[in-house]
């Protein structure tokens, strides 16, 4: 109401100041464009955090700042809906022992040891996995039938859609946290078709060693109640590295999610720096820009460096991201910020 009647004073033909013309568009400013993201004033408390992001982002992490900070959070379906009408994106060795496949969203990573794979996530369904898990492999020259492990990073059917079908066809173990079991268990329709039965429970701090390769667990609720994450080396061209592997990342959609995240963001960088990790790795591209990093490794000459290794100082900045982009969608909905 109030922009029609300033359409009206501004188009009446009667003389006025600056001051009313000024009035006028602030008025359609207000009125017509409420829910633009970029015209609302950030509260000084949201600003605050998004500033320290960006101080932790440097000249490095740009792409990972705006990401967290607004596209992931105001635009959530925008990235997957395009990435997924993309291109086919072909499989990809990233390291000496880890293997990249791709439906263009989601991420699935194959750790090759010296007695089979673990396999981490499973794509939506089925038809899925066979294509992008089984051929991938092939495509790589892998042998799928060697997957002995499938890892479920957490409970949403984007990540364990295929795994059902991975145990039938190869025979693997499927790992998924105590949440993750009771979540997926009471899957309804039409997703209860591809929900796994409960088979082993992965604890914090929990190692799964298979032949000469050893993977250590964390529980890292917060996307999810059963979110996990994973630690492992991995070689480059004989150099060894230290991957983490945060096995749920999206923002979650209510305070108490959020505040959990900030917690096991916290807690995650302690125990990658512990740890040595110096690799950084994510289930869906958007949050690690895996694509275009393994569009580089597929070029890459002997010698050169290896995108996914981003040192331990960049790995701790991009989860200082993580943890402030969140309190700053904390602040911006009004909720309470635990720490
Ligand atoms: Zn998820």
């Amino acid at each position: 109401m109030s922009t029609e009647s300033t359409i009206k004073q501004r188009t009446g033909g009667a003389p006025h100041s600056a001051l009313a013309r000024l009035a006028g568009l602030m008025a359609l400013t207000v009125f017509s464009g409420g829910t633009a993201h970029g015209q609302n004033p950030s509260s000084d408390v949201e600003y605050g955090y998004i500033i320290k992001a960006r101080e932790a982002a440097a000249e490095d992490l740009h792409r990972e700042f705006y990401h967290r900070c607004f596209i992931d959070a105001n635009y959530p379906d925008t990235i997957a809906s395009y990435r997924k009408t993309a291109t086919p994106i072909e499989p990809a060795k990233v390291f000496d022992n880890l293997y990249f496949t791709s439906d263009g969203d989601n991420t699935v990573w194959i750790l090759r040891t010296s007695e089979g794979f673990i396999v981490f996530d499973s794509f939506n369904n089925p038809a899925e996995a066979l294509e992008f898990v089984g051929g991938g492999m092939t495509k790589l020259g892998l042998d799928p039938g060697q997957i002995k492990y499938v890892v479920i990073t957490h409970e949403h059917a984007d990540h364990f859609g295929g795994s059902k079908y991975l145990k039938e066809k190869y025979g693997a173990r499927l790992m998924a946290s105590e949440p993750a079991w009771q979540t997926m268990a009471a899957e309804k329709r039409p997703r209860v078709a591809y929900a796994p039965a409960r088979d082993m429970v992965i604890a914090d701090g929990q190692r799964l060693t298979l032949g000469d390769t050893t993977v250590t667990f964390y529980l890292t609720p917060g996307h999810s109640a059963g979110s996990i994450s994973a630690i492992f080396n991995v070689k480059d061209n004989g150099v060894p590295h230290v991957v983490g592997f945060m096995g749920g990342m999206g923002s979650p959609n209510n305070e108490a999610g959020r505040n959990q995240i900030i917690k096991s963001y916290a807690r995650w960088q302690t125990l990658t720096a512990n740890a040595g990790v110096d690799a950084l790795i994510a289930n869906h591209s958007a949050q690690d820009n895996a694509i275009d990093k393994v569009e580089f490794l597929r070029v890459r000459r002997p010698g050169a460096f290896n995108p996914l290794v981003v040192g331990a100082d960049r790995y701790r900045r991009y989860f200082e991201i993580q943890k402030e982009c969140t309190r700053a969608r904390l602040a911006r909905n009004g909720q309470k910020i635990d720490q």
